[in-house]
């Protein structure tokens, strides 16, 4: 056991000394000035609430599209994760998405419960609370809800948000997003038709997908897909406009070789023009085109998302790389304090290291640094509209 032990302490110091030489270079270069400065904490009554009026919502969205930049939008999963994602915007002055995905909702009600619908209402009342302390604007979404799970997440929820307008609040969520990516097109536009306009009735932001996302997020493995699907060709997004325009607010999640998850360089190969070829195409018939959301922005090259945001992308997921920026300095943690962390050999550990507020902390500011990172790649750094709008 005694050896055992000192193996493993021997490979948490190997794993320290690899993590921080490969990295640091690369985290010091991306991220901004630490957190902690220039963070503003309300106490007065106030008139802005940060969790926007739907109104507020699509001037957000609107006025990102005008200006060239996008809101990051962030997979929170827990408290902690929330408060890295508010204290990020708030340092970098820039307004942001909070969003929730069946898998995080599920997560957030206990392995006894896993109810997606329950973990996401509980997840949401929390940031509609938390942000209350900060000066951004901070909107709410769900992640993809697939046709099947309508039923299950996205009515319950829209169900949540009609109690809270009934009572003289907002919705719970500001919008939803709805990914029948999987069925054949017509299928998929029918749908999201249908759920466009049950969003409509309470003035929540719909946001749909055509083509495919590759990769596997939230057990949703799309790596076999066909590559063709990958790419949204400019008659689908064409068609997507005139079926859904004027039903009620929405977004679109056209792809464009993205995949969810971080991959080695040259695996994965971005085409951002195939927006640009769909917006004009809708443009040129209709004189107006749309909004863009960028699934997988995670490892994506700042010049794809810039050419991106160029083509009308408001909003850019990131979960893969948050995840990473929560996990690592954990696990730097457990290294560096793995004496303490276990009690081996009769020894009673430390409980300074091993009460979880030590280590999930760190997650909490990992997560704020690189989301900061995020609101400079997506130009949204600064350009907060917290009592403008
Ligand atoms: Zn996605």
């Amino acid at each position: 056991m005694a050896t055992a032990f000192s193996n493993a302490v021997a490979l948490s110091r190997l794993l320290i000394v690899l993590a921080c030489s490969g990295e640091v270079w690369y985290d010091a270069w991306r991220a901004g000035p630490p957190c902690g400065e220039n963070a503003q904490f309300p106490t007065k009554e106030r008139s802005t609430m940060p969790v926007p009026t739907q109104e507020q919502y699509i001037k957000m969205l609107n006025t990102a599209k005008e200006k060239g930049y996008a809101y990051p939008a962030v997979n929170v999963t827990t408290i902690e994760v929330i408060n890295g994602a508010l204290k990020a915007f708030a340092e970098a002055k820039s307004d942001g998405i909070i969003q929730i995905s069946l898998g995080g909702g599920q997560f957030a009600s206990g392995t006894a419960v896993k109810d997606s619908a329950t973990g996401a209402i509980v997840l949401a009342e929390a940031v509609h609370r938390l942000a209350e302390k900060y000066d951004v604007l901070v909107a709410l979404h769900t992640d993809h809800c697939q046709a099947d799970k309508i039923d299950s997440f996205l009515r319950p929820l829209i169900a949540e948000s009609k109690k809270r307008i009934a009572e003289g609040k907002g919705p719970l969520f500001n919008s939803h997003m709805l990914d029948a990516s999987a069925l054949p097109m017509a299928e998929n536009l029918k749908i999201s038709k249908q759920m466009l306009k049950e969003c409509a009735e309470v003035g929540i932001v719909l946001e749909i997908e055509i083509g495919v996302v590759g990769g596997e997020e939230d057990g949703v493995d799309n790596s076999g897909q066909h590559a063709a699907k990958l790419y949204t060709s400019p008659e689908d997004m064409l068609l997507t406009y005139e079926t859904l325009d004027g039903l009620g607010e929405f977004m679109l999640a056209a792809t464009f070789g993205n995949v969810h998850g971080v991959y080695k360089p040259g695996a994965v190969k971005l085409e951002p023009k195939i927006l640009r070829d769909g917006q004009k195409a809708v443009m040129d018939k209709h004189g107006k085109d749309m909004r863009l959301v960028f699934h997988g922005g995670s490892g994506s090259d700042l010049c794809d998302i810039r050419e991106a945001i160029s083509y009308g992308v408001v909003k850019m997921n990131i979960d893969t790389d948050t995840q990473y920026a929560f996990s690592k300095p954990i696990v730097l943690h457990m290294c560096q304090n793995i004496d303490g962390m276990l009690k081996v050999d009769g020894e009673v550990g430390n409980k300074k290291v091993y009460d979880p507020r030590s280590y999930l902390k760190k997650g909490e500011q990992g997560i704020c640094d690189r989301l900061k990172v995020a609101t400079s790649d997506l130009l949204s750094e600064g350009k907060t509209l917290f009592g403008k709008i």
